[in-house]
């Protein structure tokens, strides 16, 4: 029988009551005016570029990796801090010669290599706003964020530009420059655009970070569009603190390590914890220009020797999907810490990651509109497997109640209610561009509201119910998805699992479940009473599900999250919504 609980993995982390304005955290940053300037910040002002970059590249560690790109054949190419800080400054000096302005919009849109790092890393150096988005978007997605972000400068290569931008620039009226890579050798750059790797090479090594303060935006971040329209939500460069302190202790990071986020820029994820906070902490950073491979992503763990590693459900699930054959014969002897985030993690996936890779996997909590990790199983505490952990040293975490008009009860242990967060936190959104209002009902008196169900137990562990929007109100009981798919999911056969509420007129709603099945199962109507019985005895009857369809995938968005709106919108014959972040529309 496996225990509910995994004691924690080290017992030297100084975490400091109150790190997110502790002295400690201010001490890590050089943010005396006078260090400022001498490096070139003046008015000892916070710039997120000089925090994860020129920190580094003027130090004595100059010469450590700051990131190794993996290219699909498997080669490798290392940059060092320094190299990163005279690359981030030529591209930022190369905006400030276009007569780019301090605060103006540039969006990235690359595959995971060089030039995304230097166009995020270098827009913040200049004082851009940077949206970073997938590259996988098709045209429409790319045009209504441009739009709405009034992107002036992009960034992109040569092959996205000429299958996703080309057609859709005219109607971009604020998009000004677009700066590309990646030319045939021999071609004639597109008209209206402007060869990146020219312009830089033709920039100058110095720069001077701009001015920027904790209150400057600094990134706009549009969420997964798991639950809606996706929202474009804006932050500020004082996220610093936040990346810092929660990439040290949520995450683990050490100087020597050899870190890995498998999330893509274009999720928050990827930006907050595969760029800002490794590179503050000084770690070499494995970036892989690749999908989602199973014997791929084991040999890049085992090959590049990584320590840390920081992934998504879906992938751990994905992995689970892939057998033990595969797992058993990679080896993880370098790793030495896993953490997942995106979604709930079923206590399943958490064992599964001490069999398989040596660990047990650390889930945490966060959202776009926090920036940071909120809530996290870390190195030192025990795991309680499928819970998200507890609130990080100074996050002020309640399950709480709320009337339409904004009145806020604070429920007690064990009930269910919405997660709250006390405000502000440094990374704290700022706004959702043009949507003021909706900004404004994400906060009651001193807390924001993060529309997500959770309980705490009586240790302090929170542990996920569900989206408001997602939970399922049947005969009375308030159904999480999250609880009725955990309990699938503990059966060999199954892959992954999603739940959905059908309107039913005597009980409200009633669950339906979708259920896709592991290689070398077969659906049949043995298994399908077999799950449906498994989950009555698990769940009673008025929690398990009424009805469960047996599919090839479910929907994920491109964060790696399922999509249960599509599938409830499918099965109900409603308009799909949108679907702009759909992974694999087909
Ligand atoms: P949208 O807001 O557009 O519907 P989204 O909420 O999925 O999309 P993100 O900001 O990327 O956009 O995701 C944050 C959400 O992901 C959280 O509100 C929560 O529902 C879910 N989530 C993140 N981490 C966890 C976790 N460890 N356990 C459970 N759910 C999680
Ligand atoms: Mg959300």
């Amino acid at each position: 029988m496996r225990s509910t609980m995994i004691e924690k993995t080290a017992s030297d982390l100084p975490v400091s009551p109150n790190w997110l304005d502790s002295a400690q955290a201010r001490a890590a940053f050089s943010w005396a005016a006078e260090a400022r300037e001498l490096v070139g910040l003046p008015g000892g002002g916070l710039n997120l570029a000089f925090e994860a970059v020129d920190r580094h590249a003027q130090g004595p560690r100059q010469d450590r990796i700051a990131l190794r790109l993996l290219d699909r054949d498997g080669h490798s190419r290392d940059i060092s801090y320094r190299a990163l800080g005279l690359q981030t400054n030529r591209f930022a000096h190369l905006l400030q010669r276009l007569g780019v302005a301090s605060g103006e919009r540039l969006f990235v849109l690359c595959e995971r290599g060089l030039e995304l790092y230097l166009g995020v890393l270098g827009g913040l150096k200049h004082g851009c706003v940077v949206s970073p988005l997938f590259s996988a978007f098709g045209p429409e997605p790319i045009a209504t964020r441009m739009r709405l972000g009034e992107g002036s400068i992009l960034v992109t290569s040569e092959v996205l530009y000429r299958r996703k931008v080309a057609d859709i620039r005219a109607s971009l009226p604020s998009l000004k420059h677009v700066l590309l890579f990646g030319i045939p050798e021999g071609e004639a750059l597109p008209d209206g655009t402007l060869d990146l790797h020219a312009m830089l090479a033709d920039a100058e090594d110095s720069f001077t970070v701009a001015p920027t303060t904790a209150e400057s935006p600094s990134l706009l971040h549009f969420t997964s569009g798991t639950t809606g329209t996706p929202k474009g939500a804006l932050h500020v460069h004082g996220a610093a603190v936040t990346h810092y302190v929660t990439g040290k202790y949520a995450l683990d990071l050490h100087p020597d390590d050899i870190y890995w986020c498998s999330a893509d820029p274009g999720w928050v994820t990827g930006t907050s914890y595969g760029i800002l906070a490794p590179l503050m902490l000084g770690v070499t950073c494995i970036v892989d220009c690749a999908e989602f491979d199973a014997e791929r992503w084991y040999r890049i763990l085992e090959q590049q020797r990584v320590s840390v590693w920081y992934t998504a459900p879906t992938a751990i699930r994905l992995l689970m999907k892939a057998g033990a054959a595969l797992a058993a014969a990679h080896h993880f002897p370098a790793l030495r810490f896993v953490a997942s985030v995106g979604e709930p993690l079923n206590a399943e996936a958490v064992w599964w990651g001490k069999e398989v890779l040596g660990h047990p996997i650390h889930d945490n909590w966060w959202q776009t509109e926090t920036g940071g990790i909120m809530i996290a199983n870390t190195a030192a505490m025990a795991i309680k497997p499928g819970s998200m952990g507890k609130p990080l040293p100074g996050v002020e975490a309640a399950i709480v109640d709320h009337s339409e008009e904004g009145r806020l009860t604070l429920l007690g242990n064990e009930q269910v209610g919405e997660l709250a967060l006390r405000k502000p936190w440094p990374a704290l959104f700022r706004a959702y561009l043009g949507q003021a209002e909706r900004y404004q009902r994400c906060f009651a008196g001193d807390w924001y509201l993060s529309g997500d169900l959770a309980r705490r137990d009586s240790d302090g562990y929170y542990w996920f119910v569900g989206r408001s929007d997602d939970v399922i109100k049947s005969a009375g009981h308030l159904i999480g998805p999250f609880e009725v798919e955990s309990v699938l999911m503990e059966l060999p056969a199954v892959a992954e699992v999603a739940v959905i509420g059908k309107p039913d007129p005597l009980l409200g709603e009633t669950v339906k479940a979708f259920v896709s099945l592991k290689g070398g199962y077969a659906a049949s109507p043995a298994l399908h009473d077999e799950l449906l019985g498994h989950a009555r005895k698990r769940l009673g009857a008025a929690v398990a599900p009424k009805e469960l369809e047996f599919v090839a995938s479910l929907p994920h968005t491109r964060s790696g999250k399922l999509m249960r709106r599509l599938l409830k919108a499918r099965e109900l014959g409603l308009p799909e919504g949108d679907l702009s972040t759909l992974e694999n529309p087909s």
